[in-house]
């Protein structure tokens, strides 16, 4: 790696060494840059934090009221030392942010998580996925394996809808496990609420209403005491992965369950989770998503943070693309949500079920229960 590289990998994160800040750094620093809110990606413990004006409210709803935070719209240019920094879209999750740098005529890109996929779609509960031309772009590789292609949403979005109505006549509540930040809201804002009535765990709400204060529509939801046991039992029920097996779920007495998680894609990972059945959506782009958006920066150089490292790299060198990787503590789909779920290993759920191609560590998928 060159002197002249505008990020580089320490032990607290990704660094700028001209402007003097991190990215999403995992140990406390003076100033973090934060691209969303996941808890891989946002940390406790920094003195100043940037981020987009879009995140504010789930950044402030998972690090504190109080934190020191400077917010930036879209494209709009702050200047560190002499690197100027601009924030812009990712498609990934509410105010979910790409970082620009800009530095004696080189630019960098670090994407943090982003959504692209093969169909043109965008995710409705946040501002999609905007390429931005640059010499090196560090890209996440969550879902980087050819394995992993989106159907088009509203396909998946019919499945969950015909389960939920199927589960209603037969009498049964509908209990469908999704991380609560990002997953959740995608799952309210896209299913048909005439079907029933929708219930949320206690930890998605906080979130709602950072989606909702932000002007994304969601759904009329309940908590579950609200509720008479003859509606408990026609409801959408949305639940973070870790409510399985736990007392929280007694009330609805006999129910479907199902998870929806990219990791869905594979077979094994359905069978490990146990539940009835398993619906594919993702807040990450998919492997074709991975490749557009690559080719779509320009860039010459590409470096891949957390999820098939390898497998893109390899990909990347193929089509004399200058590929490296950064090891970092950001896992995959899940993002790091609750013990259960991100926080470790990485992919877990990837390499245990995928294909054993190793995955590294990214994959939020950290532990069995990891992914969304
Ligand atoms: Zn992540
Ligand atoms: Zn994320």
């Amino acid at each position: 790696m060159s002197t002249d590289d505008l990020v580089v990998e320490t032990p607290r994160g990704l660094y700028c060494p001209p402007g003097d800040f991190y990215i999403d750094p995992w140990r406390p620093v003076d100033q973090a840059v934060i691209t969303h809110a996941h808890a891989d990606h946002a940390r406790r413990g920094s003195t100043r934090y940037l981020a987009s004006a879009r995140s504010e409210g789930v950044l402030r709803a998972r690090l504190g009221a109080d934190i020191d935070l400077q917010t930036l719209d879209w494209a709009e240019t702050v200047e560190h030392r002499g690197v100027q920094i601009s924030l812009h879209p990712a498609g990934h999750v509410l105010g979910a942010a790409q970082v620009r740098l800009e530095h004696r005529g080189r630019v960098w890109v670090v994407s943090g998580d982003y959504f692209l996929s093969a169909h043109d779609e965008r995710n409705p509960t946040c501002d999609p996925f905007e390429p931005v031309r640059c010499h090196c772009f560090i890209t996440e590789s969550t879902f980087g394996m050819p394995v992993y292609r989106w159907r088009p949403q509203a396909s998946v979005f019919s499945e969950i809808n015909e389960w939920w109505a199927a589960n209603r006549d037969a009498g049964r509540a509908s209990v469908l496990m999704a991380y609560s930040f990002g997953k959740a809201q995608r799952i309210l804002a896209g299913v048909d609420p005439a079907i029933g009535p929708i219930v949320v765990h206690g930890s998605v709400e906080p979130l709602n209403e950072g989606y909702r204060s932000a002007g994304v529509a969601l759904p009329n939801v309940h908590r579950a005491q609200d509720l008479s046991k003859q509606d408990l039992v026609r409801a959408l029920v949305v639940a973070p992965p870790s409510v399985a097996g736990s007392p929280w779920l007694k009330r609805f007495g006999t129910h479907s369950d199902a998870f929806a998680s990219g990791w869905m894609q594979l077979r094994g990972a359905r069978r490990r989770r146990a539940v009835d059945r398993g619906f594919v959506l993702s807040d990450h782009a998919d492997w074709p998503g991975l490749q557009r958006a690559i080719g779509a920066t320009g860039a010459e150089r590409v470096i891949v943070t957390h999820g098939y490292e390898a497998v893109m790299v390899r990909w990347l060198q193929q089509h004399g693309l200058q590929a490296g990787s950064f090891q970092t503590a950001f896992s995959g789909e899940g993002g790091g949500e609750g013990s259960a779920e991100g926080s470790g290993v990485g992919s877990a759920e990837g390499s245990a079920e995928g294909s054993g191609v190793g995955i590294g560590d990214g994959g939020d998928a950290a532990s069995p229960a990891s992914d969304a």
